[in-house]
């Protein structure tokens, strides 16, 4: 067994864990005959709500729904800048070039890999209508400055809390901050279902109300259609899982917690290594753990520890800016482009035990000392 190789996320433990409970719901869901918007979504809409303490919650097909259906549901058009981060998944910024607007890229803070502030109060320009901060890899944003930018110039702020459920800022659920927030469910997720899934939250009823009509085919009446929408109702068989995981997602995240705690201790002698920062008005729920390599020995190092048997990943190896589609507006952002050269993402899920972890950091001093 310790000679298995270490994925770099274990579901297995989760599922079978649950294995009664998941069970349950799937043939609660068969004998339903109601595959799609039915009950058990918005049962679990209800819980989402109450969770997050927010005042709506809309199941979608999937995060990058969520984000583009969050954009148009916030009143974004053809033709208006949205601000964000070249420092995250492509989804980010497609959803903004979906709806015709044009993602305005600006650089990282270093420290928290999230949107630089200075940065994006000199990027707002008469055409800027929203910023779309992401909390990467579970690590709030700095939401106050931004709260305080979108207030003075009358724009939104659309949280991508993909990779944070359940993270906090300043004791306070992200996704419920801004106007509205992104959420994913897939399977790798804080909160992941068993396929693609999605959901808006905002405490804003005609928010709420754009986005119920525009995930069906832009009608709230069926064959009824006011606007051009899209398909991205949430499959009831996703919502039925979500919410057996859901009551156990608080413990996930203490232990995601209690596990990057371990791995900041058994590397805090190693000066090549920058662990991964909290800020402190952050509440980090680790959906990745991301240590930094300097010195142009990050591929090396992940080489090696793949051929030791631990898988790492790279979260993202190509900024944003960088990747084809953006590629002709010539940007430069130093440190999103040292980011995306030095990060290294290490295995970690909640049920991951100090023995693994052990190994991790095992194979990667001698990794280091090659
Ligand atoms: C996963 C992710 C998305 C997209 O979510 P999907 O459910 O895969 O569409 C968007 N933004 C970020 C930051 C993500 O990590």
């Amino acid at each position: 067994m310790s000679d298995a190789r270490i994925p770099v996320l274990d579901l297995a433990p989760e599922i079978s864990s649950l294995w009664d409970e998941l069970n349950a719901a799937f043939q609660e869901v068969l004998r339903s005959g109601h595959f799609i918007m039915g009950e058990q979504v918005g049962t679990f809409e209800a819980q989402v709500a109450a969770y997050l303490g927010v005042k709506h919650a809309i199941g979608l097909n999937s995060g990058t729904d969520a984000l583009v259906i969050g954009l148009r549901a916030l009143g974004i058009e053809p033709g208006d800048e949205v601000i964000t981060t070249p420092f995250s998944f492509f989804a980010t910024a497609e959803a903004a070039s979906i709806i015709g607007a044009t993602p305005v890229f600006v650089d990282i803070d270093p420290q928290t890999f999230n949107l630089d502030i200075d940065q994006v109060a000199s990027a707002i320009t008469p055409r800027t209508r929203a910023i779309i901060p992401v909390h990467l890899y579970g690590h709030a944003a700095d939401l106050d400055p931004l709260l305080a930018l979108t207030a003075k110039h009358g724009i939104q702020l659309l949280e991508d809390v993909a990779q944070a459920f359940s993270g906090e800022y300043r004791g306070r659920k992200l996704g419920t901050l801004g106007q509205a927030g992104a959420f994913s469910f897939f399977p790798s997720k804080n909160l992941g279902a068993y396929g693609d899934a999605g959901m808006l939250v905002t405490n804003e009823d005609s928010v709420a109300q754009s986005a119920r009509m525009l995930r069906a085919h832009g009608s709230l009446k069926k064959y009824h259609n006011q606007t051009v929408g899209y398909n991205s109702r949430m499959d009831t068989l996703q919502a039925a899982i979500l919410s057996v995981k859901l009551p156990h997602v608080d413990t996930w995240s203490e232990s995601r917690r209690t596990a990057a705690a371990r791995y900041n201790a058994m590397l805090a002698d190693l000066p090549e290594i920058v662990t991964p920062c909290e800020a402190p008005y952050a509440r980090h729920v680790y959906h990745q753990y991301t240590i930094r390599i300097q010195g142009g020995r990050r591929d090396r190092i992940q080489s090696k520890l793949d051929a030791a048997g631990v898988s790492t990943m790279i979260y993202y190896p190509v900024p944003l800016h960088k990747l084809p589609v953006y590629a002709e507006r010539n940007l430069h952002f130093p440190i999103s482009e040292a980011a995306a050269a030095e990060v290294l993402s290490l295995p970690i899920w909640p049920q991951i035990t100090t023995e693994i972890q052990e190994r991790v950091v095992t194979a990667l001093r001698s990794a280091l000392l090659e």
